[in-house]
């Protein structure tokens, strides 16, 4: 069975307020040993079930920042990757990129590399908000990055963009959908900002230097994002995720439909099936501690958890819920061998007659109401 590989490279040249990703702003970084370790990785990752033998189907380069390594660093993962496991004829293989920090002659070498998607983390074309959310790119940045992707040949092609910012207005977000379709992506992903604790956000809201916008205008942004976007030819197929038809971004699909993916690099978590059960690991997560590990061990593992039967139902449901064609009571009772009603009745008919969840054609679903409040509806399963 193919899988789906993740690598992260874990530096940026600043760090975003509201990140809480596992990277680190530095002046310069230690590419080509972090290079080596990755390949130590994979090498020994080869020689190990269920990676060996199964070729790859996706690959995403995620961050952090990967654009700031040469491309030919990400060309020589790709290729370590491709030998030692096979890559899918037609895998995607996606790297994400910051606006400000490619030109033509890197998108290109890009390209060539392998690299064969692009998702530019625009978040918005608003100065205001830009500078806000700490980015160090400008919105012109972003499209001409855009142009340039389009003459290295990138067809397939994602802008992220953040609401429900302090200070935003709806008309703030339908500007941003505006700009980002005008560019003619043919895939957008959408994210309501989170607080999250840790990063420099999450502390001003703590200590009150900072106030999220209300509840209900945040949904109302978050209406509009999924009625919008829709209505210009992005289906929505993820809570926050839109593509037009037949484009959605194959490697992500993967983790939400539940399916085996390894990750490398510092911090990067795995998570292999088994059966009914399966197993989760997570990598070191400071970069130099990985480095070293990796170099000597070809693992770097930092911890790891076996998921039992009960723990893996309540992932594959709440995983697979996350999209808007939902869950297939077939996939699930094929997968685990009890059906969906056996295990889940009573959270099922209370989330049906709340009018949460839908059930219909052998799936069930978020409804319009579910998506608003998806956190309480997935809570139900753990
Ligand atoms: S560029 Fe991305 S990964 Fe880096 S700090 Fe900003 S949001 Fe986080």
């Amino acid at each position: 069975m193919s899988f789906s590989l993740y690598i992260h490279i874990p530096y940026c040249e600043s760090k975003c307020p509201y990140c809480d990703f596992n990277s680190y702003a530095v002046k310069g970084w230690p590419e080509a040993q972090y290079v080596d370790a990755l390949v130590a990785e994979l090498r020994a990752r080869a020689e190990q079930p269920p990676w060996t033998g199964n070729p790859i189907r996706t690959v995403f380069f995620g961050g952090g920042t990967p654009s700031l390594f040469a491309p030919t660093s990400l060309g020589r993962v790709l290729e370590e990757a491709g030998r030692l496991f096979g890559l899918e004829a037609g895998a995607e293989i996606t790297a994400e990129a910051n606006p400000g920090t490619v030109d033509l002659a890197k998108l290109r070498e890009m390209r060539r590399c392998g690299v064969n998607r692009i998702s530019f983390g625009a978040q918005s074309f608003n100065p205001v908000t830009l500078q806000f959310l700490g980015r160090i790119h400008s919105a012109g940045q972003t499209v001409t990055a855009v142009e340039q992707a389009r003459a290295a040949g990138f067809n397939q092609l994602n802008l992220d963009l953040i609401f429900a910012v302090p200070g935003q207005t709806l008309d703030d977000v339908a500007n941003d959908i505006a700009a980002a379709v005008a560019l003619g992506p043919d895939h957008i992903s959408a994210y309501n900002l989170t607080f999250e604790e840790g990063t420099a956000f999450g502390a001003a809201l703590k200590a009150g230097r900072m106030r999220q916008l209300p509840d209900e205008k945040q949904a109302a942004m978050y209406a509009m994002v999924r009625s919008e976007l829709p209505r210009r030819g992005y289906a929505m197929y993820e809570i926050s995720n839109y593509a037009r038809p037949g484009c959605e971004a194959r490697h992500n699909l993967t983790y939400w439909r539940g399916q085996c993916y390894l990750g490398i690099g510092a911090g990067a978590h795995s998570y292999a099936a088994d059966g009914k059960s399966g197993r989760r690991w997570w990598n070191l997560r400071l970069p130099a501690a990985y480095i070293a590990q990796a170099a000597e061990r070809g693992i770097a593992e930092a911890g790891s958890e076996a998921l039992d039967e009960m723990v893996s139902t309540s992932e594959f449901a709440f995983l697979n819920l996350r999209l808007i064609d939902g869950l297939e009571l077939r996939r699930f009772g094929e997968r685990f061998g009890v059906s969906f009603e056996e295990r889940f009745g009573a959270q099922l008919k209370r989330l049906v007659e709340g009018g949460l969840l839908l059930r219909e054609h052998g799936r069930i679903r978020l409804t319009d109401r579910g998506l608003e409040l998806a956190d309480s509806v997935f809570a139900e399963f753990l």
